[in-house]
């Protein structure tokens, strides 16, 4: 898709391709509706995935009733329609969801921004922060180690703002251009300790270099060489 825009921003536009036709709003009226009950989302895998497969394996996932409407928009990229739009809420609000292990990432109907803009290189994962003194097992303390890795959207916890538990767990959106991070270095009163992060429903990364989408050309890590 990108390709295609750098062809555009090369061509030179004759009289009747660059006066503008001006669109009312009436245009996306029944759409717009469809939307507040569709998601968007792409299947993060360099192999092209079937529809109905994808189809056929998420109905099951997400338990609807009824069944969903898939339409291609891309390059294993979709829209999504639900029956109504609770089952659309609840599915977003369990992300992630993986499909056969590849990152199926979904993101709220947007109806006004060209497909090509749309952004599935951040996703929310739960992230599970492991062996934290019992003290600091909190929401601030969530909030700030996940931070460090990007926007928290959630901190599970009690609430009184405790979690105490095998974990403290986060929902962060992460940027998936980049190794996915293993852990954090804390200090606490002088002495510093490793955090060692788990991810729930973790998809397929690159053994190399820990990322879950590569740039256009590859890997650029060379094997066994990880950072
Ligand atoms: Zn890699």
């Amino acid at each position: 898709m990108e390709e295609m825009e750098d062809v555009w921003r090369r061509l030179k536009l004759n009289d009747e391709e660059e006066s503008s036709i001006e669109i009312q709003q009436d245009v996306v009226g029944l759409t717009k509706l469809k939307g507040e009950r569709s998601l968007v989302g792409k299947v993060i895998s360099d192999r092209k995935i079937g529809r109905d497969i994808v189809r056929s394996m998420m109905e099951k996932m997400w338990k609807v009733g009824k069944p969903l409407e898939f339409h291609d928009i891309g390059s294993n990229c979709f829209v999504i329609s639900f029956v109504n739009r609770r089952d659309k809420v609840r599915v977003l609000d369990g992300c992630p969801w993986l499909f056969d292990n590849h990152l199926f990432v979904l993101k709220d109907f947007d109806g006004e921004s060209q497909p090509s803009q749309f952004d599935f290189d951040h996703a929310c994962l739960w992230m599970q922060m492991l062996n934290l003194p019992l003290s600091y097992m909190n929401k601030k303390m969530g909030e700030v180690i996940g931070r460090s890795v990007g926007e928290v959207m959630e901190v599970d916890v009690q609430e009184d703002g405790v979690a105490w538990g095998r974990c403290l767990r986060v929902k962060v959106d992460c940027d998936l251009r980049r190794p996915l991070a293993r852990g954090r270095t804390i200090v606490v009163e002088g002495r510093s300790s490793w955090v060692p992060f788990q991810y729930e429903k973790l998809p397929r990364i690159c053994f190399n270099c820990g990322r879950i989408i590569h740039e256009k050309d590859g890997c650029k890590e060379r094997e066994g060489n990880s950072s």
